[in-house]
């Protein structure tokens, strides 16, 4: 898979190069790109915000530089790109989403900063590929960044090869509709706390049985909205 990012602020990407990930490029899994939005402008202060049409606070990401980088990683792409602009007024990205993005060819992140990107640029980049306008959460960041190293994550993860036993993917949570069970690993005795004697018993029905049942415990203990889904 190819992903780009665009940002003002490229040196966000660079712990891309640890972990799983770092090792998944090194390997030609995934091959990262990321570029300085600055890179498209042509004025000597590279400016790339303006004030807002209408008024008010906050400044606007112009539309110009984002139009070049756009073309750029377009034509330079093998396949019909999936823009990604992060926002919090976008659809919610969840472990579906990041399952179905993984079998993309070709990802574009978007990260905007101030009060976000002139919303021409989403209607243009529609012309060159499909756009999507997607959130974290509810609450408001500063940039695009850290949403976009949160879904370059979760959709890296999923990418065939990259997380070494694919088993180890399928109990997480949010891969079923509920939460993962609780784990414990050794000793079984901890600063008085035992480990639930049934994940010592050797009977894997049994545990099997108990995963499942703290499955339903802990989402309706803690996502009740989950359940009701
Ligand atoms: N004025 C915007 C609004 O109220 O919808 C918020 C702009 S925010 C300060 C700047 C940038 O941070 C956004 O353009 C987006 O790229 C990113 N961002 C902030 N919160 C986010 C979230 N919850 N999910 C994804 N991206 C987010």
């Amino acid at each position: 898979m190819r992903i780009d990012a665009i940002s003002i602020f490229p040196s966000y990407f660079d712990v891309l190069e640890v972990s799983l990930l770092g090792k998944a490029r090194l390997a030609g899994l995934i091959d990262v790109r990321v570029h300085d939005l600055r890179d498209w402008t042509h004025d000597r202060h590279r400016t790339v915000d303006d004030t807002p049409y209408g008024g008010g606070a906050g400044m606007v990401m112009k539309p110009e530089p984002w139009g070049e980088a756009l073309d750029a990683i377009a034509t330079d792409s093998e396949s019909r790109p999936v823009f990604i602009f992060p926002s919090p007024a976008g659809e919610v990205f969840t472990q579906a989403k990041a399952r179905e993005l993984a079998t993309a060819e070709h990802l574009v992140f978007g990260c905007g900063r101030y009060e976000g990107i002139d919303e021409r640029v989403f209607d243009y980049a529609a012309e060159l590929g499909e756009v999507r306008l997607m959130s974290i959460g509810d609450y408001v960041l500063n940039g695009g960044e850290v949403a976009v190293m949160a879904m370059i994550e979760a959709i890296g993860r999923l990418i065939p090869g990259v997380v070494g036993n694919p088993e180890s993917l399928v109990e997480e949570s949010h891969e079923d509709g509920l939460l993962e069970y609780p784990s414990y690993t050794k000793p079984s005795l901890w600063r008085g706390r035992e480990v639930p004697p049934v994940l010592l018993s050797g009977n894997h029905g049994a545990v099997d049985t108990w995963r499942r049942d703290q499955q339903v415990i802990r989402t309706r203990e803690r996502r009740p909205d989950l359940l009701a889904d």
